[in-house]
């Protein structure tokens, strides 16, 4: 593929889980894709990848089966972005994302229409829907509470096989715990040094002399996710060979190296499927063009590139990500100023109780769309005709209290690419002219750009529009 490429069906907004899948799904489906972003939850998170747990919230009521849950949320909650959705497509959406993951090296397992207990870092059981393989005998160990050691090191922070025997130890009693020097180290451990370092056949098997002794009856052994720095399969797989017993990563608090791994895995399948990658480049300005597309400024600080794309799909988060800032008064999309459902006053943002279960008002905040995830403007209708939006930029869902992370980011990003290809179509209706689109580039940050008067005025009233839309929106929303 030519650096010099500037032209493509589909720009990518956001590196992140949603951004990611997105550029795969494209890609599979033979559009030229441009992706561009820093870091972001991906980079964070547990490696597991969440469809739906928890629903409804108040109640706190934990699924078994994610897909009956999903219909649930759908007759309650008709606004949250999986009512948009067929659980079809969601099926095939994990399942292609998977499939990438399983040809990256990194299998994932998980059951057709069962969530998953996985054993977590504070001791805890996390229901998801998806595990690396890595963790999936953790997974058998807990159900069946058959002997297990749990191994930590010394001198590695924020791992602790105590504290997990303590929390999940109760009605475990074959739980035991294991501390044990890493191999040859002797300084402060980092997790990225050890997973490197266990590469190397010698050192895993210095490791498995190390804690051989201490297995006694336990038939599974668990270790922190370290085990490996990209493929942890094969040094799992070469630990359990040489310690004769079933081995497992329990995800670690974040940053951890399991949510990089997913990274990674992007970072070396996308380019080789045409995606071309802008890492550590943000959309800095974006101008709709009269062909229907969008002429985007990329760079770091300042512009160092200009693209086309004939669509745009916007994935570039809530406040982790940057896809939402928030001032005193308001909450705003970062890229096009798009209208938002938000929380009236700011301080109706948060509940009082920050464990409320019902959680926190703001994090519904997002972009409303309709089914194709087009963003609406204040009149109902769609913004942009090839403007498109996936992940947790959406509004009404929670997703971290939810357990939806992963899976509301790969299966609204499917949705996203396929009403992508549908407005592509020579046969898709002419664009029509963005509705509150400006035809001068228009930085993302609401600032105007060096040396544009009219492109400043322009923005102002952008932004005096906006205004008046948030202000609606907030009397609407304000409960
Ligand atoms: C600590 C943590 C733990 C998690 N654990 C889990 C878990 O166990 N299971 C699970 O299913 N999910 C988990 N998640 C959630 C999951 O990883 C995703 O973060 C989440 O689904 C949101 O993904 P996203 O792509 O929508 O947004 P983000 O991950 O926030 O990504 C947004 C992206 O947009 C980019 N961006 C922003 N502005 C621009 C711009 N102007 N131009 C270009 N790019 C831009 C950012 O740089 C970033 O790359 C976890 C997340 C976190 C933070």
């Amino acid at each position: 593929m030519s650096r010099d490429k500037t032209t493509f069906d589909l720009m990518v907004m956001g590196a992140g889980m949603a951004g990611m899948a997105a550029a795969l799904f494209a890609s599979n489906r033979g559009l030229s894709v441009a992706l561009a972003g820093s870091v972001g939850g991906i980079d964070f998170s547990t490696g597991l990848i969440d469809l739906l747990a928890v629903h409804p919230l108040e109640e706190g009521r934990v699924w078994d089966d994610p897909w009956a849950c999903i219909e649930a949320l759908r007759e309650h909650s008709p606004q949250h972005p999986y009512a948009r959705l067929d659980s079809g497509t969601m099926a095939r959406a994990m399942d292609e994302f998977c499939a990438f993951l399983g040809d990256m090296g990194m299998p994932m397992e998980g059951h057709a229409r069962k969530n998953t207990r996985i054993l977590t870092a504070m001791g805890t059981a996390k229901h998801t829907f998806r595990a690396p393989r890595s963790m999936w005998a953790g997974a058998e160990a807990l159900s069946g509470k058959a002997p297990c050691l749990l191994v930590d090191f010394q001198g590695l922070k924020g791992f602790s096989a105590v504290q997990i025997r303590e929390v999940a130890g109760a009605d475990w009693p074959g739980l035991r715990t294991l501390r044990v020097p890493f191999p040859g180290w002797k300084e402060e451990l980092y997790p990225e040094h050890m997973a490197t370092a266990l590469h190397e056949p010698a050192l895993r098997r210095a490791l498995a002399d190390t804690v051989r002794p201490h297995l006694a009856e336990a038939r599974f052994v668990g270790f922190p996710a370290l085990l490996g720095r990209e493929q942890a399969e094969v040094v799992r797989a070469d630990l359990e060979t040489l310690l004769g017993a079933r081995v497992f990563e329990i995800p670690t608090l974040p940053p951890s190296l399991a949510g990089s791994r997913l990274r990674a895995a992007f970072d070396r399948g996308l380019p080789g499927r045409g995606v071309h990658l802008y890492s550590q480049r943000m959309v800095l300005s974006q101008q709709p063009l009269p062909d229907g597309g969008f002429r985007l400024g990329l760079g770091k600080e300042r512009i160092e590139t200009t693209i086309q794309a004939k669509a745009v799909i916007l994935a570039t988060g809530r406040f982790f990500g940057k896809g939402l800032v928030a001032d005193r008064g308001r909450v705003r999309e970062a890229v096009f100023d798009l209208p938002l459902y938000q929380p009236g006053k700011r301080d109706s943002w948060h509940s009082p109780e920050f464990y409320d279960p019902r959680g926190h008002e703001l994090n519904n905040t997002g972009v409303e769309t309709d089914n194709a995830l087009r963003p609406l403007n204040d009149h109902g209708k769609a913004v942009h005709p090839r403007l498109f939006a996936a992940g947790s930029i959406l509004a009404h869902q929670d997703w971290m209290r939810q357990k939806c992370g992963a899976g509301l980011a790969i299966t609204t990003a499917f949705q996203a690419v396929a009403s992508a290809r549908e407005a592509l179509k020579p046969t898709a209706v002419k664009p029509a002219p963005p509705s509150r689109a400006t035809p001068e580039e228009i930085p993302t940050d609401g600032t105007a750009p060096h040396g544009s008067e009219s492109s400043q005025s322009l923005n102002s009233h952008s932004f005096l529009i906006q205004s008046q839309i948030i202000s609606a929106r907030t009397n609407r929303s304000g409960k």
